[in-house]
């Protein structure tokens, strides 16, 4: 077994937006590497699907799932509370809850931005504060967010979504600074575009347009950007902390 399969084989992971996309994919590849994972989603309906899918690839795979409202301090408390009656420790938190926007500023209604920092911003900074507790008594643990490509230059429209991905890449910074003391890695991986429904959900035109740019010449996929996470989690990655890693096939360069 290579140091990376070492490094994770038995680790409690919890992946927030675990249903789909890139979360999914992300569940997927920590199983195969003998991981414990505790997957979140939205809605219990949609958690419960991905544990039927997992479960139809591999009953073996040691996975619970959960639907807390991420923005609400008390039901992440409750969810880590369950993790750890089950399995005892928490190894690693990938913060990768997020919701898109494209809407232009003049459209935006009053509670609209809102919305997408209490996912996007208040989320992260709420499993990443109970987590961190848990991994301090622990000496050791690995947070990782999703952040965005669009956190390096912003969008032409939908201005809340990077305003909350320049909020996560602020809050990786600042908790690798603050949490190194205590044997915690905090790290982020910045997206390009990747075949998921958010950007299926984005107008063709756009989206076909972006791709052309693209150096590497074709859309990210889910498994691209799981593949980075696995790298952080494990201790092939166990002098890196603070970093933006782009995984972008060369558009932000
Ligand atoms: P997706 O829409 O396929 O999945 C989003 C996940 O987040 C789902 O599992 C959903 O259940 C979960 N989620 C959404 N709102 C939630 C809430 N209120 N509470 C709990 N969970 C919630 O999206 P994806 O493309 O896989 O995106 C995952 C992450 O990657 C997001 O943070 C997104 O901003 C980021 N990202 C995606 C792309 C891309 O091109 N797809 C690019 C850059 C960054």
């Amino acid at each position: 077994m290579n140091i990376l399969s070492q490094s994770i084989e038995g680790k409690v992971v919890i992946v927030t937006g675990g249903t789909r996309g890139i979360g999914f994919e992300t569940v997927k590849l920590f199983l195969n590497h003998g991981a414990k994972v505790a997957l979140c989603g939205s809605k219990q309906e949609t958690v419960q699907k991905a544990l039927n899918e997992l479960n139809k690839i591999d009953i073996k795979f040691d996975v619970i799932g959960f639907s807390p409202d991420l923005s609400n301090i008390n039901e992440v408390k409750d969810m880590t509370k369950k993790v750890l009656q089950k399995w005892g420790t928490i190894d690693v938190l990938i913060n990768n809850a997020g919701i898109s926007d494209s809407k232009s500023i003049y459209e935006y209604d009053d509670d609209h931005f809102a919305k997408i920092m209490d996912i996007n911003v208040q989320g992260v900074f709420n499993c990443s504060k109970v987590v961190a507790e848990i991994m301090k008594e622990n000496k050791k643990g690995v947070i990782l967010n999703t952040s965005s490509m669009v956190s390096i230059y912003g969008q032409k429209s939908g201005c809340g979504y990077p305003t909350s991905k320049f909020a996560v890449n602020g809050l990786t910074k600042s908790l690798a600074r603050e949490l190194g003391k205590d044997g915690i890695r905090v790290n982020a991986i910045a997206p390009g575009i990747i075949e998921t429904d958010m950007v299926k959900a984005l107008d063709p035109n756009i989206i076909n347009k972006m791709a052309q740019n693209i150096p590497l010449n074709r859309l990210g996929t889910p498994e691209d950007i799981a593949n980075a996470f696995l790298f952080l989690a494990s201790d092939l990655a166990s002098y890196i902390s603070g970093a933006i890693l782009s995984v972008d096939g060369g558009i932000v360069g």
